[in-house]
């Protein structure tokens, strides 16, 4: 089995290519983006995740159900309450599902697990931990330092300040879940997808599994091709955090565990400055086939 770091976009699409050639995986998943709107509590990595796996999920934004309706955040903006994530209807009932369970006291983990359960999904699903970490983005708005919610950061202001620093609130205190521990050690290797390093890989490792990955085999795939994410805010988050805006930084981030880091063919000459094993291919994954072919090379590679 293998087990994979992921976020809400990157690595789903890789995910989709795993899927179509084994069933024996589990994913650990970033929540460092969880919220609350209103009474709603919103996971958005947590389910791109299931509803990729369940086939449901909305490619065009890796956002949400596809083809829903939103019949209730419309009716919900003309009652005079204004929604700044615009959640589908039926993308609100599981958020409305979390939000019942967490309110009657179960754990993230267990409610994951039941949905999973729900979705007929094979695989196993963790969120990252079942305590509350919140990434936040340390910024220079107009001359004011103002710590904002990832959120207000790239949904309400598109990413338009400038980032001095992202933290990872709460996570010297949170614990990472024991059975994505588990599972991680009965991994033939534990695959990073490319998600972005700063806000969706990052809050996983902080919460304790950095140091779990030292002593497995960890493959991660690039999110960037030359200086540029293939979409997102990677960059300029790479760049705060002091990290070149490309694939040797991303060797950077994760270079007290990595074994094998998957670049892109236009990058092949960034392999002299990368001191761990590199593998060279096509990573931007348009096509069911990409995504397919990338997970194959992937195991063949491990
Ligand atoms: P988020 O939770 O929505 O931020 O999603 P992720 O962190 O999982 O994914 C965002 C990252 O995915 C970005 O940094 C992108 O560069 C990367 N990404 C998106 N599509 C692709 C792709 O086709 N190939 C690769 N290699 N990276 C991708």
């Amino acid at each position: 089995m293998i087990t994979i770091f992921s976020g809400g976009t990157g690595t789903p699409k890789l995910i989709q290519g795993f899927k179509n050639i084994c069933d024996n995986f589990s994913i650990v998943v970033n929540t460092g983006e969880d919220l609350w709107m209103n009474d709603l509590y919103i996971s958005p990595d947590v389910d791109t995740v299931l509803y990729t796996l369940s086939d449901l999920i909305n490619e065009d934004v890796w956002y949400g159900v596809r083809d829903d309706t939103f019949y209730t955040h419309e009716l919900l903006k003309k009652y005079g309450i204004d929604e700044f994530l615009r959640i589908g209807d039926r993308d609100r009932a599981l958020k409305m599902h979390k939000s019942y369970l967490l309110k009657k006291g179960y754990k993230l983990s267990e409610i994951v697990e039941i949905e999973r359960k729900l979705f007929n999904i094979k695989q196993k699903v963790y969120p990252m931990t079942d305590d509350r970490v919140e990434t936040k983005i340390l910024a220079n708005i107009d001359g004011k330092i103002d710590l904002l919610k990832f959120h207000d950061f790239w949904i309400k202001r598109k990413g338009d300040v400038d980032v001095i620093d992202v933290i990872y609130e709460n996570s010297i205190y949170a614990k990472p879940l024991d059975k994505a521990i588990e599972d991680i050690k009965k991994s033939k290797a534990v695959i990073i997808g490319p998600s972005n390093p700063i806000t969706s890989i990052s809050p996983i490792l902080s919460v304790g599994y950095d140091e779990i990955l030292k002593n497995k085999k960890v493959l991660a795939v690039s999110p960037f091709i030359g200086d540029s994410p293939v979409s997102g805010p990677a960059g300029k988050l790479m760049k705060a955090k002091g990290y070149e805006s490309n694939a040797i930084g991303v060797y950077e981030v994760y270079k007290e565990f990595l074994d094998i880091l998957v670049i892109d063919n236009k990058d092949k000459e960034l392999k002299n400055y990368i001191e761990c094993e590199v593998y060279t291919t096509n990573i931007l994954m348009k096509s069911l086939e990409d995504k397919i072919r990338l997970a194959k090379e992937i195991f063949e590679i491990l």
